[in-house]
């Protein structure tokens, strides 16, 4: 596509939640925007976990992005790792190419963060790819196959013992999936070893977990897990993390398989601008989504640290990446027009919602809060609404309607060269 000369330029780097509202919001604006991605496709991340306890395929919760804006004539995608920004001259900068711009937005997400202890992540990967859920998917599938050939009774034990870290949603909904799993899906197709008996352990460091919900959806929550045999493990901080487990203060839970799900890192966008980060490395931006000292660039979604009405940071979940991404491209607009907004950001909280297993969820409306099969029905409902493409929702709804009614799990598969994942776990247990 070339470029009406006079229009001006938007680029957006980043095509997940945020990003893609803004490009969205911007479909009748006299701009041409460039949307920039390192990969090529958007990412449901709430659903990642599906994937990872082999529920889902990944191509159900995956949209090329360009088929998604193939009818907005006035977005060009470019796939490219950004690696700074260039301010002065107003270009993005991708190794060698640059791409000029009038108007940023920058959402680049975050990842997991390991608390200073990077030498965890091979021992406990995080989720936020379709590749670390495929990891995790052959790496749970694997231990299962590995203990039925297990002799020794000790390694058998801990190749069937999960530790999940983390007990907010991700935590949760990872740990309630890996528990149906070994207790249904896997039940009856192993000869030498019952997947029933597989240990399932959350650890939290905190008071609760879903820490984010109300206290009476916490307990619910804690409660439906643990009747799904999920050993909740509360006010208990990780030492360590190894080839061989973890450990708790003194206490050593022995684990081949430890999934991350706990802290956030966020993308550089700080760093690009030179301007204040938060802990979590987040940009500190004010109400009007402009990073300080660049009034043409936005800063939205995971890699902002925004206040909200409370004056508490909004939390990193899609409907605030959405909305801010919604609120750049008016923002912009109106920049076109010599107008400025009157009003700044301000997040309108849609709910929260977690779910523990097929049939039981919890849902905080602030003045409603529902659990149980009903909250599942609602979460089942607004996952697939919110996915994209009608096929995954026709695919995804399908898919749980059948293993809703037969336990099953229909992307069972371990792929990639085994030999090669089974050296490097052996590789890793002798490097620790
Ligand atoms: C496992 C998991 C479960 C979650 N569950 C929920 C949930 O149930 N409900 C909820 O509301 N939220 C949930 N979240 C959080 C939610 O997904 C995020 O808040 C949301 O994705 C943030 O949107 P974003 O646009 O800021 O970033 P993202 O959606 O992460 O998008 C960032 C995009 O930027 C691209 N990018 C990054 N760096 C670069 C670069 N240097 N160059 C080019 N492109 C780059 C990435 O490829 C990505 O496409 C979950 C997150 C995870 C990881």
């Amino acid at each position: 596509m070339n470029a009406a000369i006079d229009r001006p330029r938007v680029v957006i780097i980043g095509a997940g939640f945020g990003g893609l509202t803004a490009a969205k919001a911007l479909k009748n604006a006299p701009v041409d925007v460039t949307l920039i991605d390192r990969r090529n496709h958007h990412l449901f991340q709430p659903l990642l976990y599906q994937v990872a306890t082999a529920g889902l395929a990944p191509n159900q919760i995956a949209t090329p992005i360009r088929a998604i804006v193939r009818h907005q004539t006035n977005v060009n995608v470019e796939l490219g790792t950004v690696e700074a920004i260039d301010a002065a001259k107003r270009e993005v900068v991708l190794g060698e190419r640059r791409v000029p711009y009038d108007y940023l937005i920058i959402a680049t997400g975050a990842r997991h963060a390991y608390f200073g202890h990077d030498e965890w992540e091979r021992f406990a990967p995080g989720l936020k790819t379709l590749e670390d859920a495929t990891d995790q998917r052959k790496r749970i599938l694997l231990a299962f196959e590995h203990a039925e050939l297990e002799t020794d009774a000790e390694e058998r034990k801990r190749l069937t013992t999960f530790v999940v870290i983390g007990g907010g949603p991700t935590g949760v909904e990872t740990a309630g999936a890996i528990a149906e799993l070994a207790n249904k899906a896997l039940a009856r197709d192993y000869r030498h070893i019952d997947p029933k008996s597989a240990r399932i352990v959350l650890v939290e460091a905190g008071a609760r977990i879903l820490g984010g919900f109300p206290a009476d959806l916490s307990e619910n929550a804690r409660r439906s897990l643990e009747k799904l045999g999920v050993e909740v493990r509360l006010g208990d901080a990780v030492t360590q993390v190894d080839a061989d487990g973890v450990m708790l203060g003194s206490e050593r839970i022995a684990s081949r398989s430890v999934i991350w799900a706990a802290g956030v890192q966020s993308s550089p966008a700080a760093r690009w601008l030179n301007i204040p980060a938060d802990r979590a490395g987040r940009a500190m931006i004010g109400g009007d989504l402009r990073a300080p000292g660049h009034n043409n660039i936005f800063v939205i979604g995971d890699c902002a640290s925004v206040n909200g009405a409370d004056g508490k940071p909004l939390p990193g979940v899609a409907p605030v990446a959405k909305q801010q991404g919604a609120y750049a491209a008016r923002a912009i607009k109106a920049a076109l027009e010599a107008e400025t907004l009157d009003r700044p950001f301000a997040y309108f909280n849609v709910g929260n919602l977690a779910t523990v297993g097929r049939k039981a969820a919890v849902a905080d409306f602030g003045f409603v809060h529902l659990r149980g099969f009903i909250g599942w029905v609602l979460w089942s409902v607004a996952h697939i609404y919110f996915l994209i493409g009608f096929k995954n929702r026709i695919a995804v709804a399908l898919d749980w309607v059948w293993s809703y009614l037969t336990f099953e799990r229909g992307a069972r598969l371990i792929t990639g060269d085994i030999a090669e994942a089974q050296n490097a776990q052996a590789k890793e247990r002798d490097a620790a």
